[in-house]
């Protein structure tokens, strides 16, 4: 009798650590598989002698970017991905090499981090780039989940030849996480928890994750982003004409000059989606 129930208790015990091994396994595995492997370049805006933003300005755009990449790095392997930086420090990366460190890894996404700027404080809001036709899907994404988190303005995703996105042969988006030059932005920025709640958001949006319940459906609001995604196969999807300056090349420069003759046109005479026209008063940084 003694003898049947040790063998028993053995017997439990052995399928006991059987069961611990499989569901070890399967933790293991299902890590691997969320970031199934893919390889994500996450470029941390600006650096060294190029402090981002714009002269004079407070907070300090490259230590943000740096700080927020950083976070998204941490996100992004303990979900099973492959991260690349192309800097982890505060040195002057040229946008040539950020572009190559992309290119140099088949089949990456490439994630710009960075801040925005403008001469006039009330600027304000989330806005994010894509140039490559195969980007728009990420960058909607990533944006609606940012948004989801940022009690800010919903300023839109655009299709622009920024430099590091015409330039990379992956898929590539550039994200800008809200003003710096604004009083209230800025101090979202500083708070660490809150570039954190950033990095994650951005995350989400890599994963193709849903952004979880949106802000109230108003003009610049988190769920109008759900309801400009569907529609990004234009060339805009919140038409508006930037004083882009850095980010693109001279090539680049002239063809926006073109733009911006032809958008001395009348404005009967051009197509519009009167809901999603925003006025500009900032550039890119
Ligand atoms: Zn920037």
């Amino acid at each position: 009798m003694t003898r049947s129930l040790s063998l028993l208790r053995h017997r439990l015990l052995a399928r006991c650590q059987l069961v611990a091994f499989a569901l070890a396994i399967f933790t293991l595995c299902a890590s691997t598989a969320r970031g199934q492997g893919r390889t994500i370049v996450i470029d941390a805006g600006h650096g060294g002698h190029d402090r981002g933003g714009v002269p004079g300005q407070r907070v300090s755009e490259k230590m943000m970017t740096l700080d927020v990449a950083q976070r998204l790095r941490s996100v992004l392997q303990a979900r099973g991905y492959r991260v690349v930086m192309t800097r982890n420090s505060d040195v002057f990366i040229p946008l040539g090499t950020r572009t190559s460190i992309a290119n140099s890894y088949r089949g990456a996404t490439f994630v710009s981090v960075h801040f925005n700027s403008a001469s006039r404080s009330g600027a304000n809001g989330i806005e994010t780039y894509y140039y490559r036709r195969d980007s728009g899907g990420l960058a909607a994404s990533i944006h609606r989940n940012v948004v989801a988190i940022a009690p800010t303005e919903n300023r839109g995703i655009r299709r622009r030849a920024y430099f590091v996105l015409r330039r990379t042969n992956n898929p590539g988006v550039l994200v800008e996480c809200g003003f710096l030059t604004n009083p209230t932005e800025a101090r979202y920025a500083l708070n660490p928890s809150y570039r954190q709640r950033l990095a994650e958001a951005i995350a989400r949006g890599i994963q193709r994750l849903p952004s979880g319940p949106n802000k109230p459906l108003t003009a610049g609001s988190a769920a109008s982003a759900d309801v400009l995604a569907p529609t990004i196969s234009g060339p805009d999807v919140v038409r508006a004409a930037p004083r882009v300056r850095h980010y693109r090349s001279s090539r680049s420069k002239k063809s926006a000059r073109t733009r911006s003759k032809k958008s001395s046109t009348p404005k009967k005479k051009r197509k519009r989606s009167s809901s999603t026209i925003i006025q500009v008063d900032w550039r890119p940084c």
